[in-house]
Order: structure tokens, then sequence, then C-alpha cells
């Protein structure tokens, strides 16, 4: 009998899959390629941090573990998809390549990172991305997509729908670097430190981005979760209703052309009190756009509260949330 592999996830969901293909250089791609060939079902993951398994996988996982960093010039370097995303930032922060600052500590790889646009305290990866290299799994070309061809947006691009397995990225970094540090929550850590704009540096900005994560967010290691469950909604300013709040209620972001950004984790913390009690899933006290597993949570436990919490906040704003992590039916 054939022993199932267990598909480790920031959820910690106990997941088991068919088979788990490690592809650890180019030349073991045709591994997949059989499997494409022979119309076999299976899905690419990385680190599983942005994933909501289910218990049984009824095909192949196929994880990229392509690990190097090759840095082609002083502002100019291409990474394997396997390496972590944090190292990846600390190498170029130490490199002098600056502009990662922002995005330090957000679980996963590299090969991830393009798939949703990684993004966090107002920087988007795909503004230091050059290009991506990757195998069409249509066809099996091994290709490299420009930036453009990327289609990016806000945790966004081409490659959610699923044709590309990207092996490597091309990141360019430009000679004169702006620090972005308007976001609130890095003020008021400034502020409190008696720090001013002048006192930073891209290191010293990345470990207050570090220490503003590590005091907001759980690390799923000890409180299994996948960071935002929900992407901020953007509606048109007008479309905006409330029953029971006041606007002063929200967190709102204008992004221009008559249309807001709203803080989904503030209206989940408005409404929260309406859950009912469940014993495997909640919000993460100090976020709540974070949900948890509390207890042994299986799939349906967390769909079940993901429907509870769009419905409340539908019934409450009008709004239908989008979730932001990816849902893998068996
Ligand atoms: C505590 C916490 C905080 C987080 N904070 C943020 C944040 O601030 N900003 C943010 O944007 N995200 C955040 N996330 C989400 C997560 O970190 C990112 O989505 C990350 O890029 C996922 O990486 P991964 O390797 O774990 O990918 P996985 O979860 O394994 O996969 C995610 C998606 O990428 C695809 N994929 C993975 N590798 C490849 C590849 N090589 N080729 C093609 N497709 C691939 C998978 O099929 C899947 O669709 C957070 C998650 C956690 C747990």
């Amino acid at each position: 009998m054939k022993q199932l592999k267990k598909i480790s996830n920031a959820l910690n969901i106990q997941s088991y899959a068919d088979d788990l293909i490690q592809i650890t250089s180019k030349s073991e791609i045709n591994e997949l390629l059989n499997l494409i060939n022979d119309n076999q079902s299976y899905l690419v993951i990385g680190e599983g941090t942005n994933l909501v398994l289910p218990e049984n996988i009824s095909f192949s996982v196929v994880q990229p573990k392509i690990n190097f960093i090759e840095q082609i010039n002083e502002h100019e370097v291409k990474v394997g998809s396997g390496i972590n995303w944090t190292t990846l930032v600390k190498y170029c922060l130490q490199h002098n390549m600056f502009g990662f600052e922002n995005l330090i500590d957000i679980p996963g790889s590299v090969g991830a990172a393009p798939v949703q646009n990684i993004g966090a305290f107002g920087v988007e990866i795909s503004k230091f991305i050059k290009a991506v290299d990757c195998v069409d799994l249509v066809n099996g070309d091994q290709i490299t997509l420009s930036q453009q061809q990327c289609e990016f947006s806000y945790r966004s691009s081409i490659f959610q729908k699923k044709r590309y397995l990207i092996t490597a990225v091309h990141f360019h970094f430009p000679s004169t670097h702006k620090l972005i540090c308007h976001y609130d929550s890095i003020q008021v850590l400034m502020k409190k430190k008696g720090m001013i704009s002048e006192d930073l540096s891209p290191i010293i900005l990345s470990e207050l981005v570090s220490e503003i994560r590590s005091s907001n967010l759980p690390n799923p290691s000890i409180i299994p979760n996948v960071g935002s469950f929900f992407k901020n909604p953007i509606i048109k300013k007008a479309d905006l209703s409330l029953k029971n709040f006041k606007e002063s209620d929200l967190i709102i972001w204008d992004v221009g052309d008559e249309k807001i950004k709203l803080g989904a984790g503030r209206m989940i913390e408005l409404i929260k009190s309406r859950f009912q009690y469940n014993i495997n899933v909640d919000v993460y006290q100090k976020h709540a756009l974070v949900i948890v597993n509390k207890n042994n949570a299986k799939q349906e436990d967390v769909l079940k509260f993901v429907d509870e919490i769009k419905s409340l906040i539908e019934e409450e704003f009008s709004i239908t949330l989008e979730v932001e992590p990816e849902i893998i039916y068996s």
C-alpha cells in the first residue's frame, strides 16, 4: 500500500497527499512533466503558509525546492523559488540592495511571493520584479515572463491562474532608494522610541517592521494561522453603507478614482461579538483579520467560520469579503 505524505501547512490542518514530489533543480522538472503528460492532478506548494488544505489531498503535491541566490550585479539578483522569503530579504539588506525592508517576516517561499504579489506596509514585491522564470504547465515549456506579462495588481497576478510553476525570480533594485515609513504603526513605534525619519536606515526600518509584525501577528508555529484571511475590500466611496456603526469606526484609505479601501480587520472586530462560539477556530485576539486554529480544526471548521464572518459582514456593511489564502478542495 502506498504511504500517504503529510503536507505541513501554517494552519496546521492534518493534511495528507498521495504523493509529495520535491523538485530541487530545473533538471528534475521532467517528473512534473510526466504528471502533466499522464493528465494527473497535482498541486504546487511552497511552504504552505497561504493554503487551507483538506485532510485528504487526492492528488500529488509538487514542491519546488530550488535553492540558490545568484548575484547578477550590484542591483540585481536571481533567486531560486525554494529560498525562504525572509532569508532573501536579509541577504538583500546585507548586500546593500534596498526596498524589501517593509516586507521582512512575511512567511513563505520566494516562488510563492509573486503569486499573490505579496505586500505589507505600503510596499508590494511587484515593484522589484524584473522577470519570472517558470514552467508552462500546459505545454511543459520553460519560459521567462517579463514584469508586465505577470499582470500584477493588489494581491493578484497571472500566476493565480495556475498555468505556471515558478522556478526562479529576477529582482532589481533602484540605485537611489526612498524609505517608505508613512504607515501609522511605523510612525507610532518611531514616536514611542523617540526616533525621527533621519534616524532610519533600511536595516533599522526592517527591525521596526519585524517588531510590529511580531507584536500584532501570531507566529504560525505557535498559533497556527495563514495571516490575513480576507482582502481589504475596495469599493466606491458612495457605496459605503452603514447600519449600526459610523464612518469613524472604520479604517478607510482613499485610493483615488472616488474609491476607498476598507480595513477588513476592523470591520470584523466590530461584528465579532456576534460570532457563535466555536471550539476549533476563532479570530486572533489582537488582529481580527487572522483566523487561528485553536484546537485541531479541520478544513470544514475553517470554511464554516469563514461563511459566518462573510454573512455577518454582508448583513452589516453590504460588502462581500474576498478570501485571501487559497482553499484547496480534495
Ligand atoms: C503569519 C502570516 C503573515 C502573513 N503576512 C502576509 C503579508 O503581510 N503580506 C502578504 O502578502 N502575505 C502574507 N501572508 C501570506 C503568505 O505569507 C504569502 O502568501 C506567501 O507568499 C506564501 O508563501 P508559501 O511559500 O507558503 O506559499 P503556499 O502557501 O505554499 O502557496 C501559495 C500559493 O502559491 C502557489 N505557489 C507556491 N509556490 C509556487 C511556485 N513555485 N510556482 C507557482 N505557484 C506557486 C500555490 O499553488 C498557492 O496558490 C502571511 C501569512 C502568514 C501565515
